[in-house]
């Protein structure tokens, strides 16, 4: 894992240009079936994968916390709101509380999460693969696959199930922008 998160970086940023083009044309036309693609793609590739064995999320970005994250989680540690956010949060330049710093706080040295019943939303949903009208949060997926094994990988397999991947796929069906979604 350690070898796939240090190539990540260099392989997100090759991808680049292809995925900025994809990801365009997704915006401008989704096909038909994404939802239920993005599913299918999320649900194979967290199959294969070991979040415990990675939590680069965990290591190198932070979650943004909600007032609702803010009041569970600090009923969880019996804290009082305020003294929570003053314990581990900041504001960010969007106005958002998050970390003070990372890796996350609360990241335990075998890669657990030590607050994982109460984690916040955003944690919970990373890398929001699943999610639907997916061609909405194209540039946090793109952001995201340089942090994400995971991200990287669905995002790869989707380029290749909607044709943009095999060159002869235009020849078969020139009218289709995803000449292989089904
Ligand atoms: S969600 Fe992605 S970055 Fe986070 S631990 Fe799993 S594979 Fe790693
Ligand atoms: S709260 Fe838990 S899941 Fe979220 S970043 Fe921290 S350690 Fe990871």
């Amino acid at each position: 894992m350690e070898k796939i998160l240090n190539e990540l970086p260099q392989k997100a940023k090759e991808a680049e240009k292809e995925n900025k083009k994809f990801f365009a044309t997704l915006k401008k036309k989704p096909p038909k079936h994404l939802d239920t693609l993005m599913q299918e793609l999320h649900e194979e590739e967290f199959e294969r994968i070991d979040c415990l064995t990675c939590a680069n999320c965990c290591k190198t970005t932070g979650p943004l916390f909600t007032d609702k994250d803010v009041e569970r989680i600090s009923k969880h540690f019996r804290m009082k709101p305020q003294q929570f956010i003053e314990t581990y949060l900041r504001i960010d330049e969007d106005k958002d509380y998050v970390l003070q710093s990372v890796p996350c706080t609360f990241l335990g040295a075998d890669n657990y999460c030590s607050i994982y019943d109460v984690r916040p939303k955003a944690c919970r949903e990373f890398p929001h693969t699943d999610r639907k009208k997916f061609q909405q949060i194209s540039n946090l997926t793109m952001k995201n696959v340089a942090i994400c094994p995971a991200a990287y990988n669905i995002v790869e397999e989707m380029k290749k199930r909607l044709g943009v991947k095999n060159p002869n796929n235009n020849k078969a069906n020139s009218k289709s922008q995803y000449p292989n979604l089904k």
